[in-house]
């Protein structure tokens, strides 16, 4: 490349920002990826990290790997703590870096609603630490309860509860009741893991608000079954090391998990722009920040309306697509060809699974549930890993916890206490 070459700086390499990479393969340019992992997360199966079905290196791959076949790419672990729009350039912890176009697409994480001090005990999932940090979680509430003959202290360390019924909610707590019910059931001596009480808490009158009600009904219904108190219409008003305070009173639980709610990144902070609740910046109809032709904004961390006026969801989809969409107008514009079409967000459907024979997917007009609408989620998920040799690993580990109950993954990892 030459000295007057264009220069695209993508931060984020979550589903949004590499597909734009993808999309600038052939364009007369420099990309560099700058992400503050060293890894891209699968992050609709991180329940599965933290419920020990799945390892980490299952559904996370090094994003130097991923792009290492497209030569305009260069990958740089950093995080990116500030952007400087007139002078087109951002700035790292080792430096500042120059930009022509930049996307930025550093996602979303958890939001407590002004109660950050919740974190500490009540952790939600949206990283590979965070997967690794609720399994151990997980599986020393069941050790601990073992170890001891206090009978209150052995209810709290199997009493799990899980704030918010969204998909993660439901999937997690539907994997730890299989947990508590299947997996561990014969391998302790002084406990009885089947005894163990998981409630999932939603401060909403149904769990998967987005899907229609009656699979709303279906999986209450199914995780009941399961062994999971629903409790809906339930605020969390507090969380402490040794439980929650609700609104129908209080539940003692060394395990919470937090899956109620989400934050974009600060990049509205970064660029001085207005955001909306959710700290989403709000984007022109070619997703660019008003009045900075050459700054894009895709994924979690953007928000717009669709074709009917309703909110792009914050779903891989809708990333993958603004990711997508983001990168060829670049290669247009440094083409010198204008794109006039604004994003167009096509919806593929929505699925949550429950566990290990139910799932609910509704995609179009279609509806499916139970064992059908499981084999559906379970090859949809397997299609959009990256890589032959994950699709086979994660299909057999699949294959065989199916057959024989079991959780290959099932280690408490350093540090064994908190
Ligand atoms: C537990 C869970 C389950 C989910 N399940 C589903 C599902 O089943 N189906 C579905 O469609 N969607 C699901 N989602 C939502 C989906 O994962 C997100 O919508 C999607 O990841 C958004 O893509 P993104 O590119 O905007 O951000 P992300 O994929 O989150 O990527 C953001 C990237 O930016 C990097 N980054 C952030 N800040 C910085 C910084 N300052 N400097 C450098 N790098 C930075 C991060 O390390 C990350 O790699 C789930 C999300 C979670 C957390």
């Amino acid at each position: 490349m030459t000295e007057g070459t264009p220069k695209v700086v993508i931060v984020g390499a979550g589903f949004g920002g590499l597909e734009a990479a993808k999309a600038l393969a052939r364009a007369a340019a420099t990309v560099t990826v700058i992400d503050r992992q060293n890894h891209h997360c699968f992050q609709p199966l991180l329940y599965q990290v933290a419920t020990a079905a799945l390892s980490p290196a299952d559904i996370a791959w090094p994003i130097r790997h991923i792009l290492r076949t497209q030569p305009n790419a260069t990958v740089l672990m950093e995080e990116v703590i500030a952007v400087d729009a007139q002078r087109k350039c951002l700035r790292t912890n080792d430096g500042e870096i120059a930009y022509d176009y930049l996307v930025i697409a550093t996602g979303a994480t958890h939001s407590y609603f002004g109660h950050d001090d919740w974190e500490n005990v009540a952790p939600g999932l949206k990283s590979i630490e965070d997967g690794t940090r609720i399994r151990r979680s997980i599986l020393i509430g069941f050790e601990r309860a073992e170890a001891t003959s206090d009978g209150a202290e052995q209810n709290c360390q199997l009493t799990f509860v899980i704030v918010g019924g969204g998909a993660t909610g439901v999937e997690m707590a539907g994997a730890i009741a299989e947990i508590a019910r299947q997996t561990l059931a014969r391998d302790f001596r002084r406990i009885d893991p089947r005894a163990a009480r998981i409630v999932l808490i939603e401060a909403g009158p149904r769990l998967l608000p987005t899907f229609p009600p009656d699979l709303s009904d279906y999986v209450r219904a199914t995780l009941t079954k399961a062994g999971v108190e629903v409790k809906t219409d339930t605020m969390v008003t507090r969380c402490d090391n040794a439980g929650v305070d609700t609104s129908g009173g209080r539940i003692d639980a060394c395990t919470i998990i937090w899956a109620a709610g989400v934050v974009a990144s600060p990049a509205a902070h970064w660029l001085g722009v207005e955001a909306d609740r959710a700290g989403r910046v709000k984007v022109e109809p070619d997703l660019s920040l008003p009045g900075h032709p050459e700054i894009f904004i895709v994924g979690d961390t953007a928000t717009i309306n669709d074709a009917n006026g309703r909110p792009v969801p914050g779903i891989a989809p809708a990333a993958k697509q603004m990711g997508q969409y983001a990168g060829r107008l670049i290669v247009a514009r440094i083409a010198g060809r204008t794109n006039g079409k604004p994003f167009r967000y096509r919806h593929q459907g929505d699925l949550a699974t429950i566990g290990r024979r139910a799932a609910v997917v509704k995609f179009g007009r279609l509806q499916l549930k139970g064992f059908v609408g499981w084999i559906f989620w379970s090859v949809a998920h397997i299609y959009f890993l990256i890589g032959l040799r994950y699709r086979f690993l994660v299909a057999f580990n699949w294959l065989w916890d199916y057959l024989t109950f079991q959780r290959g993954a099932r280690l408490i990892t350093y540090p064994p206490k908190e």
